[in-house]
């Protein structure tokens, strides 16, 4: 039965699989790693540019690792969870130190680099590595949740724990990277969260969700939970030239290492920047993290002159919008300087 299910999963993939995607091509342990950490909480077709413009400023891990942060985070700004960008820079310095830039071989050893965690590790051992190794990312724990009908939230221990169970016992001993790719694609492309195509799908005649009129249980929801809700107010400060001013946040915590628009415990603190011309607040709104809402206020504020010192700190910056410096930002900062300048264009 194992062997028939990931025949099935094979004779598919070579029909219907996608085998043209940017990170399918001149397929490396490094490709595959950046596309894996991209492909996390983000859609294949949102990826596709970021990959490209990454690999063709890194084409190996050895300039990734000699790279500044602030330009690795300046090519992820826009991708969202941030820690995953700052994780690929400190990996990559691993496997240079390390490794002396080669990957290391077999699941687990992958996993000694920051941000890889078992799936991961799973997919590049059997794709970028050629190996025999066992992926459970998202899309396999619902292709498989469903199939098995295992019930309960795939996040809890025991239900994770049968499913890398079941994953390892269907994993093939040849074409495992074409069964790696097949597994993905199947929960990407047919296997969806909401109107599965069962009809088009090679598990269709033994699957128990289908069979028992389960599919929309399957797999069980992360119990829900509310989330606190905090605030915020961010001033754009625009300079005469309309450069506006931006604050590096620190390393660590939300946000870190990026740049951001400045907040002020007391808005009477602006006048340290410099003299204002002018004061407006503009529309805010919610930004949602995974554990809570920020709810931010925008005010505009245009300066008639600045004073120098603010010039000189080395987290203070005057960006220019139309030649943007290679810095990272945060995403509702994109955001709000994108509509601030159709605004004021
Ligand atoms: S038959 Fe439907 S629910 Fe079952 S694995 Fe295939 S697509 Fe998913």
């Amino acid at each position: 039965m194992p062997q028939d299910f990931s025949q099935r999963i094979l004779n598919w993939f070579d029909q219907h699989g996608r085998k043209h995607l940017p990170w399918q091509q001149n397929i490396t342990p490094y490709s595959v790693w950046i596309s894996e950490i991209m492909l996390q909480q983000t859609q294949v077709s949102t990826v596709i540019p970021y990959f490209e413009r990454f690999m063709a400023r890194f084409p190996s891990v050895q300039q990734l690792a000699a790279a500044e942060i602030d330009e690795v985070l300046h090519l992820w700004t826009g991708l969202g969870y941030y820690s995953r960008a700052r994780n690929l820079h400190k990996a990559a310095q691993y496997v240079v130190s390390h490794y002396q830039g080669e990957f290391p071989k077999g699941q687990l050893a992958l996993t000694e680099l920051p941000g890889v965690g078992r799936s991961t590790a799973g997919a590049i051992e059997a794709i970028g590595n050629r190996g025999i190794a066992t992926i459970l990312d998202g899309n396999v724990k619902r292709v498989l949740a469903r199939f098995h009908a295992i019930e309960g939230w795939p996040g809890q221990t025991q239900v994770e724990k049968q499913l890398w169970q079941v994953a390892e016992q269907h994993t093939p001993q040849q074409r495992c990277a074409d069964y790696t790719q097949a597994m993905m694609d199947m929960g990407a492309t047919l296997c969806t969260r909401s109107k599965p195509k069962c009809t088009e799908c090679p598990l269709n005649n033994d699957c128990r969700a289908l069979a028992e009129n389960k599919i929309a249980d399957l797999p069980g929801k992360k119990p829900r939970k509310t989330l606190p809700i905090k605030n915020s107010t961010m001033y754009i400060i625009a300079d005469q030239q309309g450069h506006i001013l931006l604050k590096k946040r620190p390393p660590q915590g939300i946000w870190g290492g990026l740049w951001v628009l400045p907040e002020f415990e007391n808005p009477d603190q602006i006048n340290q920047i410099g003299d204002l011309d002018g004061y407006n607040p503009l529309p805010g709104f919610r930004h949602t993290f995974s554990h809570f809402h920020l709810d931010i206020e925008v005010m505009s504020v245009t300066l008639k002159n600045k004073h120098p010192q603010i010039m000189d700190a080395d987290d203070m910056l005057w960006y220019n919008y139309y030649q943007p410096a290679a810095i990272g930002l945060a995403a509702p900062v994109k955001q709000l300087l994108d509509r601030y300048h159709e605004e004021t264009a």
